[in-house]
């Protein structure tokens, strides 16, 4: 294989095997590459068995990029190696051995808002008010300790005063019900191989074997389970490779640990430290502009970054009088230059502010691509008949069997599910189980028929264990007359749910096709762990926004960082913990280090908040932190209100009050048509349908409308 391709330290790195290596360097230094050579490196010079290599990236698409890329290198078959995420490669070991803790391997992967929805019932069941014990936060606490590998009997015991108590409690019982479910969160897939490990020597040997050389991409957001599992694996041979750089550990919030990077040689005193110093991505315009921002960073590793490239422009600095403004500069930017739209990114600190910015792209019908938001799999219609494939694979999936037990609409009303829900819980039985126990429960002639034909259905599903993930589904929609069910609503919502359930058989074809040999099983797995990323295609000749975090890895030639203002970015308050502003700032580090040409940033001087609120800002600290003479402040305007002016081709009137049918337009959808109006008074509402389909229903008397004549 052609190694030329890599300088020295490079070499260095991919050459050195036989015991611990850590490859420590900053942004755009060919880490990744390194990687991507090293494995190939193993199997064509040192003959190790695809088989036996373990390569973990932070995503799936990376991982089939490198995957790509090795296949180039070395032209071998490499489908044998495991290369994923952690959370890939733990659900692939825990569906061959998870019987040993108490599961079956037909387990379902429960989703976020699963896991929201299994701790709001809790609560509900607890008697607890909601308002004080907020479902999302006590799931977020959940998570937490169980990242930080502590049991509810830990947390139990360590309980200090009634909400610590609380929460030990809801934490017990969610992992119960868990279990129960035959299910897991996202937290266990990290979990339970830890514990497999411990418990079950045989196969912690067999995976110490298996995975002879263990390689980890972006180590420096490892959390505590995933540390430890890679400690478990190479412990004993020490053949692991893993490459990181401090300065871009941005995800402390959800666990991560930087200190597993830095420790690393006192973890593995035998280690070797690679650095790699020399940048290939950015211009020494941009690589300076980034480092004069983290270097303010106390807790940070000094290193070195050069670059060979140019020096290239200065970094374009914009005010914007509000957020509005703000696209409108970024758009008329985007026209200005000469960077392909595949090669140009927006980014910024929360998905909210993607609106107004897609707002005025679609207006200009400059085509985009947007990651996060709403995601396909996350949608009702999505996952209504993901929980019927569910049920089909794992018949203790309870929480699933509640979703549709009265979907579509089977006169199984609430009172009924409730009275349903209690009597398996008394009975610690399944639906399955309500087979045959149907006639003791107390609910309706006419219910105990639904049921029971619902149930005789989901039996008819279970029992047929061979067909293809593509034959249950097209069961599924048929028995279910879904089509009809949509179609026949009078709403364009209802037809455009129906468009995404055809979206989704399409995709389970083609899976279907693409992976012969993988069952519905797989088939589950795979999208329960799909990000937003992963179904990114940076090919289409279109403009991507995203957030920063999605960012890390990636390169564009040309990047907006928009919104650079104090308390969204950094998003924390002034009084916050040093901590947390440093975290914001390796963000923007990371966010700033995926420019190769032209970095632009933003800031606005007012911004619209929830829709309605306009309040005003103050520009980030990071602004002032960087070097004067890398920016260039030259406004792109002449007049500030350029832009607005395309309104006037309207004859625009604020109209009090609005009828059906009424053309509109809206400060961020556009122009949309009046559908329906809801009722009065200061709860009036109204819902319209803008260009694109979208319908929004908006508290009339914050939405701003005009009418257009
Ligand atoms: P990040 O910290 O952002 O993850 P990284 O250190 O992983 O970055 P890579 O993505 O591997 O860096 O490399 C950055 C860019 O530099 C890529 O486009 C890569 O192809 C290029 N590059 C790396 N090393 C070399 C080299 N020796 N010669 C030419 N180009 C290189
Ligand atoms: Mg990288």
């Amino acid at each position: 294989m052609n190694l030329k391709e890599l300088n020295p330290n490079q070499l260095e790195a991919v050459k050195s095997t036989g015991g611990p290596i850590l490859i420590f360097a900053g942004a755009g230094s060919g880490k990744t590459r390194v990687l991507t050579y090293k494995i190939a490196y193993l199997i064509e010079e040192i003959g190790l068995p695809p088989e036996n290599i373990l390569a973990v990236t932070f995503t799936n698409k990376a991982a089939q990029e490198m995957k790509e890329r090795i296949t180039s290198l070395i032209k071998e078959d490499v489908s044998k190696m495991s290369i994923g995420t952690f959370h890939s490669i733990c659900a692939g070991i825990l569906r061959k051995n998870i019987h040993h803790l108490g599961y079956t391997n037909s387990f379902t992967i429960y989703d976020s808002s699963d896991s929201k929805t299994l701790v709001k019932n809790i609560i509900k069941k607890m008697n607890l008010d909601p308002k004080q014990f907020n479902p999302s936060s006590y799931q977020y606490m959940i998570s937490s300790k169980k990242n930080l590998l502590l049991s509810p009997t830990e947390v139990s015991e360590s309980a200090i005063g009634y909400i610590d108590e609380k929460l030990a409690e809801i934490y017990m019982h969610y992992q119960n019900e868990l279990e129960e479910n035959n299910a897991l969160d996202f937290d266990d897939l990290l979990i339970l191989p830890i514990k497999l490990f411990d418990k079950n020597l045989n196969a912690l040997n067999y995976y110490r074997d298996k995975f002879k050389y263990i390689l980890v991409d972006e180590y420096q957001d490892t959390n505590k389970p995933q540390f430890q599992f890679i400690n478990m694996l190479s412990e004993i041979h020490r053949d692991i490779c893993v490459v990181g750089d401090d300065d871009q550990s941005i995800y402390g919030w959800r666990g991560a640990d930087v200190r597993n990077i830095l420790e690393f040689s006192q973890q593995y005193p035998d280690s070797k430290i690679v650095k790699l110093e020399q940048n290939y991505r950015s211009t020494s315009n941009i690589l300076n502009a980034a480092y004069s921002v983290v270097s303010k960073n106390q807790n940070r590793a000094d290193k070195k970054l050069w670059t060979k490239n140019e020096e290239g422009s200065k970094i374009r600095l914009i005010e914007c009088h509000d957020d509005r403004y703000e696209a409108n500069q970024v758009l008329k930017y985007i026209y200005e230059s000469d960077f392909a739209k595949s090669e140009t990114v927006i980014l910024y600190r929360t998905n909210a502010q993607s609106r107004v910015i897609e707002d005025v792209l679609r207006k200009n019908a400059v085509p985009y691509q947007i990651i996060g938001g709403v995601k396909f799999y996350e949608r009702k219609e999505i996952k209504d008949i993901l929980a019927y494939l569910r049920i089909a694979v794992n018949p203790m999936d309870n929480l699933s069997f509640e979703r549709v037990v009265n979907f579509p609409p089977r006169g199984i009303g609430n009172t009924s599910i409730n009275k349903i829900k209690d009597y398996m819980e008394k009975g610690e039985l399944n639906y399955l189980d309500l087979t045959n126990t149907i006639d003791n429960l107390s609910i309706g002639a006419k219910q105990k028929n639904e049921l029971r034909n619902f149930l005789i259905f989901i039996q008819s599903l279970n029992n047929n264990k061979n067909k293809s993930a593509i034959e249950v589904l097209l069961d599924i929609v048929n028995e279910i007359d879904l089509k009809n069910y949509y179609l026949n609503q009078p709403n364009i919502e209802s037809h455009e749910r129906w468009k995404n359930v055809e979206e989704l058989i399409l995709s389970i074809e083609e899976y279907s096709e693409q992976n012969q040999g993988k069952d519905l099983s797989d088939f589950l797995e795979e999208v329960s762990l799909l990000t937003d990323i992963d179904r990114y295609n940076q090919d289409y000749d279109s403009v991507t926004l995203m957030t920063l975090h999605s960012a890390k890895g990636l390169e564009y030639s040309l990047v907006f960082i928009v919104g650079l203002e104090e308390g969204l970015f950094p998003l924390t308050a002034y009084s916050s913990l040093d901590s947390d502003i440093d975290e914001e700032r390796r963000l923007f580090y990371v966010g700033a280090t995926r420019t190769m040409k032209q970095l632009v940033l933003s800031y606005a001087n007012k911004r619209m908040r929830y829709g309605y609120e306009s309040i005003s800002s103050q520009r980030s600290r990071f602004v002032d932190e960087l070097p004067k003479e890398l920016l260039d402040t030259k406004q792109l305007y002449t007049s500030q209100y350029q832009t607005h002016s395309a309104n006037k081709k309207y004859n625009i009137k604020v109209h009090s009050s609005f009828e059906i049918g009424d053309r509109v337009e809206h400060k961020v959808f556009g122009k949309g048509e009046v559908l329906k109006i809801e009722g009065s008074g200061d709860l009036e509402k109204i819902v319209i349908r803008f260009t694109g389909n979208t319908v929004k229903k908006l508290i009339k008397k914050y939405a701003n409308l005009s009418r257009i004549n």
